[in-house]
């Protein structure tokens, strides 16, 4: 019988005893030493009674608390990715970004390697555990699986909040600055966790303000730096965007969409899309944005956020609703990824300004021009850096036939179709079921696109789907933000929306209602 199956990270145990309860086979108890937070917490009693069932790890409320292994032989028994994740899509592998590649030999190290395994006393190699806050190989970037010549997979359960923190210490972020706000809290809390463990460092800021500006102090640096906070928070912040954007400051921001205006309340919603893909600040720019769909998206493109920053040296938002931050999901992490703080140091130092004087050193960076034409000169270059950046745009593209399961083959086009639904967020994964259940009712053909970038977004690509369908249905959880922006490329005429705000999200049934009438 395998002895180990599961983790349990003793430091972040809160001693809720909900996994105990869970364990149908007696394999877990109580410990019998207090953690740094004063909890007794749980501990694995009876290793050769467990089944590796992990009822435990998904029943665990705490991020990375109960963490198993997953070998190439166990992921193939499961589900693509265990759950409908894998319907979700993963940009980084669209991107072709293969999450498979090594990181540099000898660069990151194999912290595993060096820091020993807690679970080698098991005598099981395959099935060894990552001790998070010790080896950190996942955080690290280490190359275990090159050594063993077993890929595996970390599988954890936890919200899409917590999924951000760890995609970007996975992508080597060294600094995070927040100021905690429903619903994107759990990504100050975790990182003020998690961010010491793996040497960076985590600030809780006095203000947004203070946040989005000690963020463009650490991106002027070349540091990999990200904050997060919810609509309230983004507004205070769109000073900070703006001379981030006009300096080419590269940085993460995340937005864990609530509902507003003003305090609003803390359900989901999607209203801070014009705010964050129209450029909210002062003067006219762009900032990259994506639209994580799942815990998973929330890992990966938290990744591939700070790949674009660097790239482009240009702030990136993350742009989610509180769904998404809040939804608890299993989640499978190659233990292997290539380090996106690469990236960042192939980039650091900045090279010089092109506009550098010999009164300026050639590195200070100042956003300041009081000559008109040498400013419009600067904006024309940033247009067109923008123009550039048109190849990042994603999206995801799915058809749904009467009782018939839908093709999962990355985008591809079968025949004309009734209706074209456009969502993103929480709104699209409503939209892919209602979809389906449509297609059974009206014996009628729909699709779904979900772009994963909100800007930019090619229309150019978005042709040949569009064409395919006789309407197109724009759901989204406020009142026609990204219809208004898609009239730019799509007939207004054979476009309509369901929109819903306040904090309410569409229902399968009315999207059904109409897609069916
Ligand atoms: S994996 Fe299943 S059997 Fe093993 S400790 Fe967890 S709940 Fe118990
Ligand atoms: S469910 Fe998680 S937090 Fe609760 S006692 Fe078990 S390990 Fe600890």
């Amino acid at each position: 019988m395998n002895t180990n199956w599961i983790k349990i990270d003793s430091e972040r145990c809160k001693a809720c005893g909900l996994c105990i309860e869970a364990c149908k086979h007696g394999c877990l108890g109580w410990g019998s030493q207090i953690n740094r937070a004063g909890y007794l917490p749980a501990q694995i009693v009876a290793p050769a009674s467990c089944i590796g069932c992990k009822l435990c790890l998904y029943t665990c409320p705490e991020p990375l608390c109960i963490t198993s292994i997953e070998t190439n032989a166990q992921n193939d028994s499961l589900p693509q990715n265990g759950d409908r994740n894998a319907k979700d899509g993963d940009v980084s592998a669209q991107n072709g970004d293969s999450t498979q590649k090594s990181a540099k030999p000898g660069q990151n190290g194999d912290r595993n390697a060096q820091n020993g395994d807690r679970n080698a006393q098991n005598d099981d190699s395959t099935q060894k555990s990552i001790d998070l806050d010790q080896n950190d190989s996942l955080l690290k970037n280490g190359d275990v699986s090159a050594q063993n010549g077993t890929p595996r997979t970390l599988r954890a359960f936890m919200k899409g909040n917590d999924a951000i923190v760890a995609g970007a210490l996975a992508a080597g972020c060294r600094a995070f600055f927040g100021y905690p706000i429903t619903p994107a809290s759990e990504i100050a809390h975790d990182a003020m966790q998690l961010f010491e463990s793996a040497g960076a460092l985590a600030i809780q800021a006095e203000s947004e303000i203070a946040a989005i500006h000690m963020l463009y102090g650490a991106g002027a640096t070349g540091t990999m730096a990200m904050t997060a906070t919810s609509g309230p928070g983004l507004s205070l912040m769109q000073d900070g965007l703006s001379y981030m954007a006009a300096a080419q400051i590269p940085g993460v921001v995340v937005d864990i969409m609530r509902a507003g205006p003003g305090l609003g309340n803390i359900g989901p919603e999607q209203s801070d899309y014009a705010m964050v893909v129209r450029g909210g600040g002062h003067g006219e720019y762009h900032i990259p944005v994506l639209a994580p769909a799942s815990a998973r998206e929330m890992f990966d493109m938290t990744r591939e956020a700070f790949r674009i920053a660097f790239e482009y040296r240009t702030p990136v938002c993350i742009l989610a609703d509180a769904f998404i931050g809040q939804m608890m999901e299993s989640l499978d992490i190659p233990e292997t990824l290539p380090a996106a703080s690469d990236i960042a140091s192939a980039q650091f130092p900045f090279e010089a300004r092109v506009d550098a004087t010999p009164q300026t050193s050639s590195h200070i960076i100042s956003t300041l021009d009081l000559v008109p034409e040498s400013l419009a000169k600067k904006n024309d270059a940033r247009f067109a850096h923008y123009d550039a950046m048109k190849s990042i745009a994603r999206f995801e593209y799915t058809e749904f036939s009467p009782n018939c399961p839908s093709d999962e083959a990355p985008n591809a086009i079968h025949a004309d179709i009734d209706t074209l639904v456009v969502a993103f967020g929480i709104c699209a994964r409503i939209a892919r079921e209602a979809a389906q259940q449509a297609a059974n009712a009206a014996h009628k053909r729909f699709a779904v696109l979900r772009p994963q970038t909100l800007w930019p977004i090619d229309g150019d690509a978005w042709h040949p789907y569009i064409e395919r369908a006789r309407k197109i249905c724009v759901v989204e959880c406020n009142r026609g933000m990204m219809r208004a922006d898609l009239a730019r490329f799509i007939d207004e005429t054979r476009m309509y929306g369901i929109c819903r705000d306040g904090g309410i999200v569409p229902t399968v049934e009315e999207i059904v209602a109409q897609l069916a009438s």
